[in-house]
């Protein structure tokens, strides 16, 4: 049944995750924003609730294929498998350690009478538990192993093509638990990183804002306000979460969650998915992972990415420089790139998105230059926000022994910079930097 759209779209109308979950809410400029993950359920002891749901989910007969990384299945897979076999279901488990053939291996776990897929661990899992699920046309619930992940309430899934991050639809879950008793027990880095995600959106707003202006793209008020009110209770959380206080935490949680269904609500806005430094963080990774090197939290590569790239954008905008230069060098850029990641020439070259014709060129300038000043004010806005989250960052991170920038070198930085422009379609100021020539001249 579609529920009429009664509802407006504000902060009031979608704090409460149990009213936020199946509705349609009323947008003056975008019509209609609805989520259909129907069931969301938080607060301590909730693991619990997967018998309702499974049985609503599997009509009460049938077995469920239960997806877990090897770390979330000790933290939190093995509870779950533990409540639904002792309620006298039948609960087929596979535990991922290749992320490559999951998918294949998730497959090959559903029989006959297999009525639901429960994922339980982070993004990455979550990803190809969704996926599966899509393909063998089950239902999804999605039980969170940590907080320090955004994307599960997606209508999409990101995918590894040779070397490359894409984004395929696949349906969104259709119920997901946020136990505290699971997500208070995290490790430090965790905390961090789902404080890095939610405050990095400062800037993916900043993009969303400047690609609306410049590309017409879509841009709503109300969900801009939605991130923002997210960000600022994150903020407030600073100190309980530097000690790791359990509300805190779940109060971060629930953010984590209202973030995640605005992909939902507005999948096709720059903000919901990520700008710049969403693609900062999968090119950080994708560096990391060439190189060998243990791959972070996408929340701690994307905080880094707002990090650098609202200093970057400030020097940008400061400049006024809107004159031309030279269009960027694109054989070089493929060359940079596939030293960097490892992936062949040809193959970065045919993924290139293309600079525009210099007549699409002088309007972006010419629009560049009439909004300069307002850009660099929001810029402005945003760095010193970014920078009062570092500290809190920094604290969540060294209370655990961690020092947070160690990871990247600077030519790492260099690099996962200049390549994020490159292979997402999103535009953004990074892009726009790329396109008129200026980001070699301020990278870091
Ligand atoms: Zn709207």
């Amino acid at each position: 049944m579609e529920l009429s759209a009664n509802i407006e779209i504000n902060t009031v109308n979608t704090l409460n995750l149990a009213r936020l979950s199946g509705a349609v809410f009323r947008c003056d400029a975008c019509g209609t924003h609805k989520t259909e993950t129907r069931d969301i359920i938080t607060g301590a002891g909730v693991s619990i609730e997967i018998i309702r749901i499974v049985t609503e989910l599997s009509g009460g007969a049938g077995r469920a294929v239960l997806v877990s990384g090897k770390n979330s299945f000790f933290a939190a897979g093995k509870k779950i498998s533990d409540i639904l076999t002792g309620a006298g279901f039948f609960c087929d488990t596979v535990i991922i350690e290749n992320l490559t053939a999951a998918q294949k291996s998730i497959l090959a776990a559903v029989k006959d009478d297999t009525r639901l897929i429960i994922s339980v661990g982070g993004g990455a899992i979550t990803d190809c538990a969704k996926l599966a699920a899509a393909e063998a046309g089950l239902p999804l619930a999605v039980v969170l192993s940590t907080p320090a992940s955004e994307n599960f309430a997606a209508p999409y899934a990101y995918v590894d093509n040779d070397g490359f991050t894409d984004r395929r639809e696949a349906p969104p879950p259709a119920a997901v638990i946020a136990d505290l008793d699971i997500l208070g027990a995290v490790p430090a880095s965790h905390i961090a990183a789902a404080f890095g995600l939610v405050t990095s959106k400062i800037l993916s707003v900043f993009d969303s804002r400047f690609s609306r202006v410049m590309n017409g793209t879509p841009h709503c008020d109300g969900i801009e306000s939605l991130i923002c009110s997210a960000s600022d209770a994150c903020f407030g959380l600073g100190e309980s979460l530097t000690r790791h206080e359990r509300k805190a935490i779940a109060a971060l949680s629930e953010n984590i969650i209202r973030l995640s269904l605005l992909k939902q609500m507005a999948p096709s806005q720059i903000m919901a998915s990520g700008g710049a430094e969403g693609h900062f963080a999968l090119s950080a990774a994708q560096i990391l992972t060439a190189g060998s090197r243990r791959p972070r939290m996408y929340g701690e590569n994307a905080f880094l990415g707002a990090q650098v790239l609202a200093k970057l954008y400030k020097l940008m905008l400061a400049s006024g420089d809107g004159g031309v230069l030279p269009p960027p060098d694109m054989t070089l850029r493929a060359e940079r790139y596939s030293a960097a990641t490892g992936i062949p020439e040809h193959a970065v070259l045919s993924r290139y998105s293309g600079v525009p014709d210099s007549e699409a060129y002088s309007l972006y300038a010419y629009k560049f230059g009439e909004y300069r000043s307002e850009f660099y004010d929001m810029v402005c806005n945003a760095e010193t926000r970014i920078s009062r989250a570092s500290r809190i960052f920094k604290r969540i991170y060294s209370d655990a022994g961690y020092w947070c920038k160690s990871y990247l070198s600077e030519s790492d930085y260099r690099a996962a910079i200049s390549l994020a422009p490159d292979v997402f379609e999103q535009y953004t100021l990074l892009r726009y930097m790329r396109d008129t020539g200026h980001l070699e001249q301020f990278l870091p």
